[in-house]
């Protein structure tokens, strides 16, 4: 009954839905080479940066925070559409890839149209995950919405409230307790594979204390892996740091006496990623995720006509270059700008 509904709706929007591909760019993203799943398509799902937390290692700057709400979301239906477009370039270059990544502009599960848009997207018959910050997981229907995907990764920087506030830095009416039951009770009940993501930042979660505080909090969590990671992309405080080389060996050893089945993704690796469609709207629909590093765009360019589209959003300044870590980044110069001239939103 279900699925023949799914079915007619599919249908209606097939012959309704008056398309604009440089809309794909703002939701979907990619293929992207995921440090936990391989290459990926990414998907936005927050019209803008709307997110529960406002997190110092941030790559998109400072959150325009707000609750549970479906003002701020893409419709499920626009979603679908968004996807299905990119699969079919995807197709056509001859490349694929095995799971839809839901972990955009913002906070995933500020959605409640979420299992919705998961429902829509199984026809695509790909592994469906969602990254979210788990703030809202004590939320019965943010829990039901998470059900539905295959992957689910939970952000847990820290067990302790006073490093929380300093890290992820919350709205005051969220309960740090409430989140931690939470993500017990929704380890109890989740079928598909969970795991934990840890960000380690200079001077904040990065010390035994913390490790040991997490580990004895994870002992009671059912979850398959605990990732731990660094900051990958030039953060919204400047203060906010990778540790250095030393510490992170330090940490590693910890984190594997400590912690069942810890994945280490400390290490600098090659962001990889690839163009199907138009390059400059992809490039940009990227880039109003989080800046790109420079010796990595390289992958990006497929002809002279691509490096022309390049230099011109360099000299008209829609895009400028940043440096971090010694690492130049291209970032957008004017997200406003850019976004309403060349993205139509
Ligand atoms: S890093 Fe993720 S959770 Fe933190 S503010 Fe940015 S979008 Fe929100």
């Amino acid at each position: 009954m279900f699925r023949e509904k799914l079915i007619s709706i599919r249908k209606i929007i097939k012959n309704s839905f008056t398309y604009e591909n440089s809309s794909k760019s703002r939701i979907v993203y990619g293929p992207v080479l995921s440090r936990r799943l391989g290459y990926v398509i990414g998907i936005n799902n927050i019209k803008s940066k709307f997110c529960s937390y406002n997190c110092v290692y941030c790559p998109e700057g400072q959150s325009k925070q707000c609750s549970v709400c479906i003002d701020h979301c893409i419709s499920p239906y626009e979603i679908y559409m968004a996807v299905r477009t990119k699969l079919e370039e995807l197709e056509k270059s001859g490349k694929s890839v095995k799971y839809l990544v839901i972990n955009g502009r913002g906070e995933p599960t500020l959605d409640s149209g979420l299992s919705k848009t998961i429902q829509l997207l199984r026809e695509f018959g790909l592994k469906i995950a969602v990254f979210t910050n788990s703030s809202l997981i004590w939320d019965n229907n943010v829990q039901q919405n998470l059900m539905c995907a295959d992957y689910v990764s939970l952000k847990l920087d820290t067990v302790i409230e006073d490093t929380w506030y300093k890290i992820n830095r919350p709205p005051r009416r969220l309960d740090f307790n409430a989140i931690l039951n939470g993500i017990k009770e929704f380890s109890e009940k989740y079928q598909g594979h969970l795991s934990t993501a840890t960000t380690f930042i200079k001077d904040m979660n990065d010390n035994q204390f913390e490790i040991n505080a997490l580990a004895d909090f994870l002992k009671e969590v059912k979850c398959e892996s605990s990732c731990f990671m660094t900051p990958r992309y030039p953060a919204s405080d400047k203060n906010a740091e990778s540790p250095d080389e030393e510490k992170l060996q330090q940490l590693q050893s910890l984190l594997k006496e400590r912690i069942i089945n810890p994945l280490l993704l400390c290490c600098p690796e090659n962001e990889v990623f690839d163009v199907t469609g138009d390059f400059e709207d992809e490039f940009l629909g990227l880039l109003s995720i989080h800046p790109i590093q420079v010796s990595a765009v390289r992958n990006y360019i497929r002809s002279d006509e691509d490096l022309e589209k390049l230099k011109n959003l360099i000299e008209e300044n829609f895009i400028k270059e940043i440096i971090q870590d010694d690492k130049k980044y291209y970032a957008i110069e004017d997200k406003k700008r850019t976004v309403s001239m060349r993205m139509q939103i």
